[in-house]
């Protein structure tokens, strides 16, 4: 655990995090994301400072495939998403950071709005920087907790 990761102050309550915990496995950690990437998208991390795919133990890497997949059911329940993109773009700053799997549920809507998908829908919502709500982050934390207890 590294002070001035925030994935790592996020996870030991170093920093606010909106909504909360909302699941966790043996080793990995799910949150609401606190950047602009929409309501319901999740984020889905190890609880150790893990800068690569490649350095995670076979434990962590057995529990990955299956949280993933729960995860993207979890987040297609929180909005009504055309997809659920995953993706890991743990490089902040050009330099490797705290692993983290974005788990974005993505509407028809959000496409329309900003006219693009995929890679580039997330570079336009981090360029207009509109993170959801905090009441609403808080809200959907809670369904996205009751539905990961669903799912086991
Ligand atoms: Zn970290």
């Amino acid at each position: 655990m590294r002070d001035e990761c925030l994935a790592c102050a996020l996870a030991a309550g170093r920093q606010p995090l909106p909504g909360g915990l909302i699941f966790r496995t043996e080793s990995w950690l799910v949150e609401h994301c606190v950047g602009p990437l929409g309501l319901g998208t999740l984020i889905v991390k190890p609880e150790r400072h893990v800068t690569a795919v490649a350095d995670l133990l076979p434990a962590e890497a057995s529990e990955l495939g299956p949280l993933l997949q729960q995860a993207s059911w979890v987040a297609s329940q929180l909005v009504a998403a055309e997809q659920v993109c995953n993706c890991l773009w743990s490089h902040a700053g050009g330099v490797p950071g705290h692993l983290h799997y974005v788990v974005q549920p993505v509407t028809r809507q959000q496409m329309a709005a900003y006219e693009c998908h995929g890679p580039r829908l997330q570079l336009a919502m981090f360029g207009a920087g509109l993170n959801p709500d905090a009441g609403e982050v808080a809200t959907v934390a809670d369904q996205a907790r009751r539905l990961f207890a669903r799912s086991q």
